[in-house]
C-alpha cells in the first residue's frame, strides 16, 4: 500500500532554499508569512495564523476566543485527547456531548443538551474530514453566544455547502502532523474571518507581540509557538499536490463506498449533499460483532494499518482527573458524560487511514475484497 508522506525533489529544492538563505525562522523569513496567505486562500478564510501543532491551535483558538479558567467548553467524546486537552490547557473543563452513530461527528442536539450557564465555546470535529453539520453550531453559537470552534486537523479540502471548512464557524484549527493529509512532520494553523481574533491568535503564537509592532513590545502574555520556515517550505509544496491527491483519494472513497455498502454487516455513514468536498483523512466503516475477524483478515492480508480506532474520551482517566481537578478547586460540578453513542461506535468501527485511499483501482478492490470475506454469512 502507498507510502506517506509523498515528496519529491520540489521538497528538496524548497528546502534547501531556506536552509541558504540563512533565514530560517518566521521573524527573519517570509515563508511562514506566504504560506498562511496560501492556506488561507485554499480553504477560503479571511486570516490565517500558522503554529507549533494542531493540539495547541485549538488551546489558542479557545484562548483568542476569551475561554479561561473555569469555563465550560463541548466538546464531542470519539475524537483525539487534543480535542478535549486544548480546553485543560486554558483551565477549562470540557464538557462531553455524544456523537451521532452513523457519522461518528458531535450531534447539534446533545451539545445543545450539554449547555450551562458557563458554557463558553463549542468545538466541532471534522472527523475523518466530514464536515460537521455547520448550519446547526453556527446557528446554536450565535442563539447562545457561543464560541465556535472547527477541529478541523483532518479536513484540509474539505467543504460544507460549497465553503472550505475552517473559517465557517469563529475560527477554525488544522494539523500538519505526520499522519495528516497535509504535513510538515509537524505543524498546525488557525484560521478566522475575524481579523481581531486573528491579531489575538497572532499574539498567542508571538510572545503577546502585535502585528508591526516592536520586538519588546509585549501586549499580553503570549507563548511562542512559532512555525519554522523550512516546515512552511515543505507545507507550501505539499499544499500544490493536496488538490491531486485528495481526487485520488475521493475516488477511491467512492469505489471502495460503493462496493462496501451493499454488504451486509457493514455500515457506512451515510451520503449528505451537505458535505460537497470530503478532506478523506480516514475511511470509517461499522462492523457491529465483526472487527476482530475483519482486523485479522486484513493483517493477514499485509494490510496491517487498519485500526480499531479510538477509545472515547469521556472513559479517559487523565482527561476526567484534570476536568475534575479544575472543577472541585472551584466549587463547581463537574456534568457526569453519559455518552452511549461513543461507546458504541468504539465498539464495532475499523479506519483505514488516507495512504490506503492512494492506491491503484485494484489494490482498493482487494480491501474491499478482504473486508467483505471476512464477515461470516
Ligand atoms: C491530529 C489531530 C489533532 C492534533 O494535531 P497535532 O498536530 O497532532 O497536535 C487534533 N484533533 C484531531 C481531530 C486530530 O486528528
Amino acid at each position: 500500500m502507498p507510502e506517506w508522506p509523498q515528496y519529491d525533489d520540489e521538497e528538496a529544492k524548497a528546502l534547501l532554499e531556506v536552509l541558504n538563505s540563512g533565514k530560517w525562522g518566521s521573524t527573519s523569513g517570509d515563508t511562514v508569512a506566504t504560506f498562511e496567505r496560501e492556506f488561507a486562500a485554499y480553504q477560503q478564510a479571511g486570516h490565517a495564523v500558522c503554529l507549533a501543532n494542531g493540539t495547541l491551535a485549538i488551546a489558542v483558538a479557545l484562548r483568542a476566543a476569551g475561554v479561561g479558567i473555569g469555563d465550560e467548553v463541548i466538546v464531542p467524546p470519539y475524537t483525539f485527547i487534543a480535542t478535549a486537552s486544548a480546553a485543560l490547557f486554558v483551565g477549562a473543563v470540557p464538557v462531553f456531548a455524544d456523537v451521532d452513530p452513523d457519522t461518528h461527528l458531535l450531534d447539534p442536539a446533545a451539545a445543545e443538551a450539554a449547555i450551562t450557564e458557563r458554557t463558553k465555546a463549542i468545538v466541532v470535529v471534522h472527523l475523518a474530514g466530514r464536515p460537521a453539520d455547520l448550519d446547526a453550531f453556527t446557528a446554536l453559537g450565535e442563539r447562545r453566544g457561543l464560541t465556535i470552534v472547527e477541529d478541523a486537523a483532518q479536513a484540509h479540502g474539505a467543504a460544507y455547502k460549497g465553503r472550505p471548512v475552517g473559517a465557517i464557524g469563529d475560527l477554525g484549527t488544522f494539523s500538519f502532523q505526520s499522519s495528516k493529509n497535509i504535513t510538515a512532520g509537524e505543524g498546525g494553523v488557525v484560521l478566522t474571518e475575524s481579523a481581531e481574533l486573528a491579531g489575538a491568535v497572532y499574539s498567542l503564537v508571538n510572545v503577546g507581540r502585535v502585528p508591526g509592532g516592536g520586538w519588546y513590545q509585549h501586549e499580553t502574555v503570549g507563548y511562542n509557538l512559532r512555525l519554522t520556515e523550512f516546515q512552511a517550505a515543505i507545507l507550501r509544496v505539499q499544499l500544490r499536490r493536496h488538490p491531486e491527491l485528495q481526487a485520488l483519494r475521493e475516488r477511491n472513497a467512492r469505489l471502495l463506498t460503493d462496493l462496501l455498502a451493499p454488504v451486509e454487516g457493514i455500515r457506512l455513514a451515510p451520503e449528505d449533499p451537505a458535505i460537497t468536498a470530503h478532506g478523506r483523512h480516514l475511511f470509517m466503516l461499522r462492523v457491529p460483532g465483526h472487527r476482530d475477524a475483519v482486523l485479522k483478515s486484513l493483517t493477514a492480508a499485509g494490510i496491517d494499518k487498519a485500526s480499531p480506532g479510538y477509545v472515547p474520551l469521556h472513559r479517559n482517566t487523565a482527561v476526567l482527573r484534570e476536568a475534575t481537578t479544575i472543577t472541585t478547586r472551584l466549587n463547581q460540578p463537574y456534568p457526569q458524560p453519559t455518552c452511549p453513542n461513543a461507546d458504541k461506535v468504539s465498539q464495532d468501527t475499523i479506519w483505514l487511514p488516507q495512504p490506503y485511499l492512494l492506491g491503484t483501482e485494484d489494490q482498493t478492490q482487494t480491501l474491499a475484497t478482504t473486508i467483505t470475506n471476512a464477515i461470516p454469512r
